[in-house]
């Protein structure tokens, strides 16, 4: 049998490596239309050490994904971080990172003084006495719902900066389902139980779910901790060359596949000789959309309703971290006057083994949905940004610290935006699939734009295959 995979990102990595494991006859050969593996992972040879431009690191609570690693005989090479807190930038002030929210959404005001106006607070602890949310079983905007329950300071000044630094997207243009499914599912249940719907009572629910289980699994491990984050020694680099060493597959760079049709016995690709039985196709929605037309038209439409946000990350390694704040990174609110950068993370500082190769290692972060002109600025402009912004926030100058290497890396369309349409379009291209006979589609578009997620996925989409 063989099976064609178009694109050498994770998704395309994980299901060759799956695929061969589950039957050692298939031939399968991947299409990769970069002149290097890997996708949005991506580790960078800097004189210190390898170091990530793209992915850094995983949530390591999805034992699945560690399991995963352990198999591919990386287990060692995962570490923890430092458990540093991160800070907000905010109304031009650093700020702890509020406790007790769920991804940014506060249960009740307590922390919030200073972060948000006077009469923010008043209103979120008055939300309880508001009419009740309207909730059905479709999707909503995240943010919508936040600003109509709590106001904007709220989704500006918080929500919207954790949601961006994961999703390069303000909380607007997310889904409550797609992105948050704890609360969607807590105010699903909170209806079942014919309970009240509003914001504050299900935060508290999932915050009250959440301090449960951790006491549960403290109780069966003495002094357990919850590890939310783990990275890999190397970088990323690791696990797509452990994937494509152990796949088995012949992969194919400068690859590009133009389309994909119907042949007989099979599927030819335009950019590949010979026909195949099955295709994988794990390459980004809009991309998919194009190569499906042929052989799945009605796919077509959702798909394209699946656009992508676009981002830059500048690494920076200073000779020395002095004055730099003992904290794993910064998360700017949406306009901050004055302000370009989305985020830094102080790797160094974050991650134990990458601040035991001295100096200081940051990585400054542009960009999110809607606004990429960011990421089409000069190289010189972006660095002078990142330098400029860090010494406004924080005081550190990166100048004068000895900026000794420096790596600009632009991701065009490096993420999904799951809006509140996406669970709907990726359930109508599923049963479009379902009905096609030996192609399937695996990514970050699919099931979660995470490593663990897709994975998961990917190792599914090799399975039915
Ligand atoms: C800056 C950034 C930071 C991130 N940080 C984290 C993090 O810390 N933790 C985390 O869990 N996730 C993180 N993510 C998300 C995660 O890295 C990605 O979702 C994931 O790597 C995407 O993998 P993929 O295989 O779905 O897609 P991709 O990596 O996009 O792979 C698709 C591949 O298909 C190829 N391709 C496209 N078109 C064609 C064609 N026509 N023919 C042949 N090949 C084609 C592309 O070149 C690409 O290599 C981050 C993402 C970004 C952009």
């Amino acid at each position: 049998m063989r099976i064609a995979i178009i694109g050498a990102g994770l998704a395309g990595l994980t299901a060759a490596y799956e695929i061969h494991k589950l039957n050692k006859d298939a031939e399968v050969e991947v299409f990769e239309a970069a002149d290097r593996i890997g996708g949005k992972l991506y580790t960078v040879p800097f004189a210190s050490g390898p170091t990530d431009m793209g992915a850094e690191a995983y949530l390591a609570f999805r034992q699945d994904a560690t399991d995963f690693f352990t198999e591919l005989g990386l287990g060692e090479h995962l570490n923890a971080p430092s458990g540093l807190p991160s800070l907000l930038y905010a109304g031009g002030a650093l700020h702890p990172m509020p406790a007790g929210t769920a991804m940014g959404i506060p249960g009740s005001s307590e922390g919030l003084e200073g972060l948000i106006s006077k009469e923010t607070l008043a209103r979120i602890d008055a939300e309880a006495d508001a009419e009740p949310i309207e909730w059905g079983e479709g999707d909503v905007s995240l943010g919508g719902l936040v600003r109509e329950r709590y106001g904007d300071d709220v989704v500006d000044r918080v929500v919207s900066a954790l949601q961006g630094g994961v999703y390069s997207a303000s909380s607007d243009d997310l889904g409550i389902r797609a992105t948050l499914p704890e609360l969607a599912r807590t105010l699903d249940a909170m209806k079942a139980e014919g309970e009240k719907l509003t914001l504050s009572g299900a935060v508290r629910r999932i915050l009250d779910q959440r301090a449960a289980r951790n006491a549960a699994r403290a109780e069966k491990v003495p002094g357990y901790k919850p590890q939310v984050f783990a990275a890999f020694t190397g970088g990323y680099a690791e696990l797509y060359e452990a994937l494509a060493e152990q796949s088995g597959a012949a992969i194919h760079i400068d690859a590009f596949i133009s389309g994909v049709s119907r042949a007989k016995g099979g599927y030819q690709l335009k950019g590949a000789d010979g026909v195949f039985d099955k295709v994988l196709f794990a390459t980004p929605a809009p991309t998919t959309a194009m190569l499906l037309k042929d052989i799945l038209p009605a796919a077509v439409a959702p798909l394209k309703t699946i656009k992508l946000a676009s981002s830059v990350v500048v690494g920076m390694k200073f000779d020395s971290g002095e004055g730099l704040p003992n904290n794993s990174g910064i998360l700017v609110a949406i306009d901050e006057p004055g302000v370009h950068a989305k985020a830094f993370t102080f790797s160094s500082k974050k991650w134990p083994h990458l601040g035991a190769r001295g100096g200081a290692l940051v990585r400054a972060s542009f960009g999110r949905f809607g606004d990429d002109a960011i990421t089409r600025a000069d190289e010189d402009d972006l660095v002078d940004y990142a330098l400029d912004d860090l010494q406004a926030i924080t005081g550190f100058d990166g100048r004068a610290a000895g900026l000794s290497e420096i790596y600009v890396q632009r991701w065009f369309g490096g993420l999904p935006v799951y809006g509140p349409q996406h669970l709907a379009a990726v359930s109508e291209i599923r049963s479009l699939l379902s009905d096609a006979q030996s192609v399937d589609v695996a990514g970050a578009w699919v099931d979660g734009v995470g490593v663990p997620a897709i994975i998961a996925d990917a190792r599914k989409a090799a399975a039915r295959l």
